[in-house]
C-alpha cells in the first residue's frame, strides 16, 4: 500500500509517493494484524491518507531483526569509519530530498514550509554528519592499576536501541537518535508519533541506498500503548530513548523498573522562563521572546512560556510584544504559503487543549491583551495570545500549554525573579535579557535549567548538550555528552 499527495502549492509542486507499510529488516512489511492510522492535515482538519500501523508482534519482529544485525553486519563487525560513511551518506540522501521531506513535514503537522526544510530538515542533516565524525573517534582510556596489571575501557553499544518520538518534530527529532545510535554502533527499533509517520516513511525508503544494512534501523508505526509500550517493555532492547511529555516519560520509567532495567533517556515537557531586565536592549528582547514562545505555534518543549519583566521596561515593553504578537497573527495562514509564520495546532485534541488553558487564564483572572481566539473556519489555527496579571498559582503558569500563549509577569529584583522562575516542576530551559554581563552570568547560574540563552532564545547546536534538569528530562541530547548515553563503559583489566 502506498500514501500519495500531490503537491500544488507556491513554495513546492510536486508528487510524492510512500510505501506506507512498517520497515523492518530493510524492507516495507505489512503489519500483522494489518491495522492503520489515519493522517490528517491541521491546516484543514481533513484526513488525507492512511498508513499502516503495528502491534506488539512487528515490535517483536523488528527487534529480532536488529538484534541479528547487531551480532552480524554493525557493531564492532562495521569499523567506526565505516559506520560513519554510512552516516554521513543519509545525511547525503535526506539533504537531497529536502524540498519533498519538508513538504511531507508541512503537510502532516501545518509547520510552516521555509522554516522546516531551513531549520529543521537541514539542522537535522547537520546532526547526522556531526555523529558520523565522531563514529571512529570514540574510545576508552588506559588506566594504570599496579606493576604487574594493565586496565583499560571500551566504549561498547549497547546493541538494540528503542526511539519513541513526538509530532512537535517528527524528523529532527528522530535524527537526533539516530544518528549517534547508529555512529556508536547500535542498531535501532524506532517508534514514530503515530499522528506524523509520514518524513520517517520517506526517510526510510532513503535507508537501503545508503548502504545502511538491512535490520540496523527498523520504523514501526503505530500508538504508544501498542508500539510504545511493547519498545519500552521489551528484554531485548537495553537502553530507550524517549521524547515526549513528562506523563509518558514516567510510563517508560515504570516499564523499564519493571522488565530488563533497561537505560533510559527522557526528553520531557517544560515551563521556560525568560527574563527581561530593566536595562536589556528592548527591541531584541521583544524579538527574541516573540520567537522563544510562538516558534511552532507555542508547540516545542523549551518554549519560553513565562516572561518576567521587569518593573522599570515593563511599561515599554507589554506593548511592544503585543505589537509583535498581533504582527505574527496578521501573518497566519496555509504553511505553504512564502509570507506565512504561523500555522495550524497540530491536531483537534490540541487545539481543545490550548483552547482550555486559554479559558482558565481568563476565569482566573489573568488579562488578555491580544488573541485569545480561534482564527479561521477550518483547520486548528489559534491566535498568538498574550495574557498579562498573572498569579503564581494559575493553571496557566504552572502548567505546559504547547501553545501560542505567552503568560506575562512583572518582577521587582533579580532575588525576587529567580525565586519565581525556578518556582517549577521543569527545568529544561530559561533565557535571561540584559546588557550586564555579570548579571547574566549570576542568573544563568541560578536558574534551575539545562539550557540558558544569554540575549538569545531556541540556540540549538550539534555540538552543545540538550536536557532537562528536574522533571524535564534525564539525560542529554546533542554534543559529545549523548555518546555516553548510546555506549555503556567496559574495564578491561589483563594480567601481564
Ligand atoms: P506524548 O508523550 O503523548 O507522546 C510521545 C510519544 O510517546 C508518541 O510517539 C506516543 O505515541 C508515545 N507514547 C504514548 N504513550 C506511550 C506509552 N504508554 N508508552 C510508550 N510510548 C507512548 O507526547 P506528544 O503529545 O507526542 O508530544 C508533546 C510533548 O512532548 C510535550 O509535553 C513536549 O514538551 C514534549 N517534548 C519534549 C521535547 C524535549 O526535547 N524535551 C521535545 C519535543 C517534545
Amino acid at each position: 500500500t502506498n500514501f500519495s499527495y500531490t503537491f500544488d502549492t507556491p513554495v513546492y509542486k510536486a508528487s510524492s509517493t510512500l510505501n506506507s507499510g512498517l520497515f523492518i529488516d530493510g524492507q516495507f512489511v505489512d503489519p500483522v494484524q494489518g491495522g492503520f492510522v489515519e493522517i490528517t492535515n491541521p491546516a484543514t482538519g481533513k484526513v488525507i491518507g492512511k498508513v499502516a500501523a503495528g502491534t506488539k508482534e512487528d515490535v517483536d519482529i523488528a527487534v529480532q531483526a536488529a538484534k541479528h544485525a547487531y551480532k552480524t553486519v554493525w557493531g564492532h563487525k562495521v569499523p567506526g569509519k565505516q559506520r560513519g560513511r554510512i552516516v554521513s551518506k543519509i545525511a547525503d540522501l535526506v539533504e537531497q530530498h529536502v524540498d519533498e521531506l519538508a513538504a511531507l513535514e508541512s503537510l502532516n503537522t501545518g509547520k510552516v514550509f521555509t522554516v522546516t526544510k531551513n531549520f529543521e530538515i537541514l539542522g537535522g542533516v547537520g546532526t547526522l554528519r556531526y555523529y558520523a565524525g565522531w563514529a571512529d573517534k570514540v574510545h576508552g582510556k588506559t588506566i594504570e592499576t599496579d606493576e604487574k596489571k594493565l586496565a583499560y575501557t571500551r566504549h561498547e553499544p549497547y546493541g538494540v536501541v528503542g526511539a519513541i518520538i513526538p509530532w512537535n518534530g517528527p524528523l529532527v527529532g528522530l535524527l537526533w537518535k539516530i544518528a549517534p545510535a547508529l555512529a556508536t554502533g547500535n542498531c535501532i527499533v524506532i517508534k514514530p508519533s503515530e499522528i506524523t509517520p509520514l518524513t520517517a516513511l520517506k526517510l526510510a525508503s532513503l535507508l537501503n541506498d545508503a548502504g545502511v544494512p538491512p535490520g540496523v534501523v527498523n520504523i514501526v508505526v503505530g500508538y504508544g500503548h501498542t508500539v510504545g509500550v511493547a519498545i519500552s517493555e521489551h528484554p531485548l532492547i537495553e537502553k530507550v530513548a524517549f521524547t515526549g511529555s513528562t506523563l509518558t516519560g514516567r510510563k517508560i520509567l515504570e516499564a523499564s523498573a519493571r522488565t530488563n532495567l533497561k537505560d533510559v533517556t527522557l526528553e520531557l515537557g517544560g515551563k521556560s522562563p525568560n527574563i527581561i531586565f530593566d536595562d536589556a536592549d528592548l527591541e531584541q528582547a521583544v524579538k527574541w521572546a516573540s520567537m522563544g514562545i510562538f516558534f511552532n505555534m507555542g508547540q516545542i518543549c523549551c518554549a519560553g512560556s513565562r516572561i518576567f519583566v521587569q518593573e522599570g521596561i515593563y511599561e515599554k515593553f507589554v506593548p511592544a510584544f503585543t505589537a509583535a504578537a498581533r504582527a505574527l497573527a496578521g501573518s497566519t495562514g496555509d504553511p505553504f504559503s512564502a509570507t506565512t509564520q504561523h500555522g495550524p495546532q497540530i491536531s483537534q485534541i490540541q487545539f481543545d487543549r490550548v483552547m482550555g488553558y486559554i479559558d482558565s487564564g481568563k476565569n482566573d483572572g489573568a488579562n488578555v491583551l491580544v488573541g485569545g481566539e480561534r482564527l479561521g473556519s477550518e483547520g486548528y489555527f489559534i491566535q498568538p495570545t498574550v495574557f498579562t496579571e498573572c498569579k503564581a498559582d494559575m493553571k496557566i503558569i504552572k502548567e505546559e500549554i504547547f501553545g501560542p500563549v505567552a503568560a506575562i509577569i512583572k518582577f521587582k529584583d533579580e532575588a525576587d525573579v529567580i525565586e519565581q522562575a525556578n518556582d517549577t516542576v521543569y527545568g529544561l530551559a530559561c533565557a535571561v535579557f540584559t546588557e550586564n554581563v555579570s548579571r547574566a552570568i549570576r542568573v544563568a547560574h541560578a536558574l534551575e535549567a539545562g539550557s540558558a540563552w544569554v540575549n538569545c532564545v531556541l540556540s540549538l547546536n550539534d555540538n552543545v548538550p540538550f536536557g532537562g534538569y528536574k522533571q524535564s528530562g534525564i539525560g542529554r541530547e546533542l554534543g559529545e555528552y549523548a555518546l555516553n548515553t548510546y555506549t555503556q563503559v567496559k574495564s578491561i583489566h589483563v594480567n601481564i
